[in-house]
């Protein structure tokens, strides 16, 4: 390493560049300030990139029923008992299960290997836990799943809207940018609607802590105002509009639990609004819904895709938008081309010169476990991610895992699924592997090696071509991964030329690159021209009836400031885990008061699905009925504080993400 590498930080969707430098001791990781993310911004897990590095606990050679194996003897086993089960029982008894850490071109070759050659649309990943409903709203409001907006545009607004949404511990850095503009424009206004006060209303000028479940109430409040006020300006280029404004005004504002009138005010009269939603609008059963009582409001004033302007959908991962574009899910086809339209699958099948190609959707993330557990889903691969901690119903997840026939798992470290795996594969990690991911912008990046793969570990990618080429599929032959790259570039210009949002073929730089590039759409933002991806151009309202909200003690979930998803690398920073060591439950003085819970006790949590035992932290910062517990802890580090046990696997009907969010619980002392 001579200068500086140029990569990106391997945790959340804001995508920071970073600058990796070699040192006497190890590596150096600094934020870059040329990266149009972050300007050399980093959070506390950017910063601490370098400490995360190293061989412990690392996963170094193939696995065969717990023996060590090479390669060949890995891959050609894979290979032959895929082709052995797709023989026997059908293209749909095979099943990837994927992770939004995938780079794209792993992403890309996982779903030419499923949809092209396989013939199964079975390949869900993580995300599905994570932005199904972002995705599902924007397809049903602008006929694609396109981000309208941009990070500057938080920048430029007037008012910010957070909507469940701790952007201070989970997107950080855009945190600091909105901190950073909202102190260079005293007049900028940020509101924060969480039932919950997080460490992100420290910034807001109000913070509704509205009643969990109600924000479908909320913007249905908004939209009746909207109309009644004259400002939807823009219902001659949308269709629903009667029929949206009609269940608005039908929907009960009271239902929210707080006076909304001020916020009300506040939306109706910022012109430049951005609305930002993260999980806590998506991660619900009725999450679509919500989306689009957000977008509902945009569309009706045309507070969409112009500066400072827009609903803005911040994903967790780092490349879940990048597997967006690929068709990294069960419902994608590639290149955001359309599954279930037969022109768009002849002309991937073309592109692939491949045997079959999926017709329809395959099965998402909850359906895909419930299938292992029925045994029609008969060989299981599971590409980096631990399901019998991050899915909801993780033990009932861990037993189905259990009774596959064929279990095969990529990964960096030793996971609930490897440890059940019948074929470990060893994955190379973060600064050993090169390829793309897209933020929550659009923005395209480059994450780049810097050190040799970890004992015999290798890119997914090259895993998943192995095992392609040894079950006799032709067009696995890259030599690295930009020529992955270069294929998929490719396809994006036959998308593009079938009339798709997604065309990166004339991509030629190797600095971030916003996509669309083209002229039409100069600026990089989507809609602010009053058309839409639909048949008929226009925006579409969508009609939103709020859900009924469940009662009782409901638990919520999410995440801490200094650790990411399952802590296989943060949990290696001893100064990462010093801000917050522990699982604990953030519980109301009133509920601790009646349960006989004293601040520092254990307590024990309980639900139909499992069972956690959690450190109490009494605190007026959540409501009577509404304590709150992290995600992060494990069946590695601390089987008594994994909470994906107590959630049950209720989906959104539309966009099939869990309600990961809430469970209804039972406390107790432990
Ligand atoms: Fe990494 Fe996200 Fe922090 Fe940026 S904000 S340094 S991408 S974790």
């Amino acid at each position: 390493m001579t200068g500086p590498i140029r990569s990106t930080c391997p945790y959340c969707g804001v995508g920071c560049g970073v600058l990796v430098r070699k040192t006497d001791t190890g590596v150096a990781v600094s934020g870059d300030p040329d990266h149009p993310a972050n300007f050399g911004r980093l959070c506390s897990k950017g910063a601490a990139l370098a400490e995360t590095l190293g061989s412990e606990g690392r996963l170094s050679e193939p696995l065969i029923a717990g023996r060590r194996a090479g390669w060949d003897e890995a891959l050609s086993l894979v290979a032959r008992r895929l082709s052995d089960t797709i023989a026997a029982h059908g293209p749909d008894s095979v099943a990837i299960y994927g992770s939004g850490q995938m780079l794209t071109e792993d992403y890309y070759a996982a779903n030419k290997f499923m949809k092209g050659f396989v013939g199964s649309a079975n390949i869900d990943t993580n995300s599905r836990l994570c932005m199904a409903s972002s995705v599902a709203g924007h397809v049903r409001a602008f006929g694609s799943d396109t981000v309208p907006g941009l990070y500057e545009d938080l920048e430029l607004a007037n008012l910010v809207v957070l909507v469940g949404s701790n952007l201070a511990w989970c997107h950080p850095v855009i945190h600091q940018r909105l901190a950073a503009a909202r102190a260079a424009r005293p007049g900028m206004r940020v509101v924060v609607i969480d039932p919950r006060r997080t460490a992100t209303c420290d910034l807001a000028d109000l913070h509704l802590p509205i009643a969990p479940g109600s924000d479908a109430a909320v913007w249905n409040a908004v939209l009746a105002a909207i109309d009644a006020r004259g400002l939807a300006h823009w219902r001659d280029r949308l269709s629903g509009y009667a029929e949206a404004v009609e269940a608005a005004r039908a929907s009960d504002p009271a239902a929210a639990g707080v006076d909304l009138s001020g916020f009300i005010d506040l939306w109706c009269g910022a012109e430049r609004v951005v609305t930002v939603y993260s999980q806590g609008i998506n991660q619900s059963d009725s999450g679509t819904d919500k989306v689009n009582a957000i977008t509902n409001c945009h569309l009706a004033t045309g507070r969409i895709g112009r500066p400072g302007m827009g609903p803005f959908s911040i994903t967790g991962q780092p490349n879940a938008m990048g597997g967006r574009e690929v068709g990294g899910m069960a419902n994608m086809l590639a290149c955001h081309l359309d599954i279930a339209n037969p022109r768009h699958r002849a002309a991937v099948q073309s592109f692939w010169n491949s045997p079959a190609i999926a017709a329809a959707p395959g099965l998402k993330a909850v359906d895909l476990f419930r299938a292992v557990e029925a045994g029609r889903v008969k060989a299981l691969w599971v590409i980096g991610t631990n399901p019998t901690v991050s899915m909801p119903d993780a033990d009932r997840v861990a037993r189905a895992i259990a009774t596959c026939d064929l279990v095969i798992a990529s990964d960096i470290v030793e996971t609930g699924v490897t440890r059940r795996a019948d074929v470990v594969l060893p994955a190379a990690g973060w600064g050993e592997r090169s390829g793309h991911v897209t933020n929550s912008e659009r923005r395209i990046s480059r994450q780049q090696g810097f050190l040799a793969p970890h004992g015999a570990a290798m890119p997914d990618w090259k895993i998943i071509a192995g095992v392609a080429q040894r079950m006799g599929f032709a067009g696995f032959d890259w030599p690295d991964a930009d020529a992955v790259f270069a294929e998929y570039k490719t396809l994006s210009g036959i998308a593009g030329a079938q009339g798709g949002d997604f065309d990166i073929s004339a991509l030629t730089d190797e600095a971030p690159a916003l996509w669309p590039q083209s002229p039409l759409r100069r600026g990089g933002r989507f809609f602010g021209d009053g058309v839409f991806h639909t048949p008929d151009g226009r925006g579409r309202m969508i009609a939103v009836i709020p859900q009924r909200q469940e009662v009782g003690m409901r638990l919520n979930t999410g995440r801490v400031r200094d650790h990411w998803h399952t802590m296989t690398r943060t949990g290696r920073a001893a100064r990462l885990s010093a801000h917050i060591a522990e699982p604990f439950l953030e519980i109301h003085p009133e509920d601790a008061a009646r349960i006989g819970l004293q601040p520092a006790m254990l307590a024990e949590v309980t639900s139909p699905g499992g069972r956690a035992v959690l450190r109490v932290l009494v605190t007026q910062r959540v409501a009577p009925g509404q304590p709150f517990a992290p995600i992060h802890w494990t069946d590695r580090n601390s089987a008594a504080g994994r909470v994906g046990a107590l959630i049950a696997a209720r989906v959104d009907p539309v966009s099939g993400q869990p309600a990961l969010k809430e469970a209804g619980v039972v406390i107790r002392p432990y």
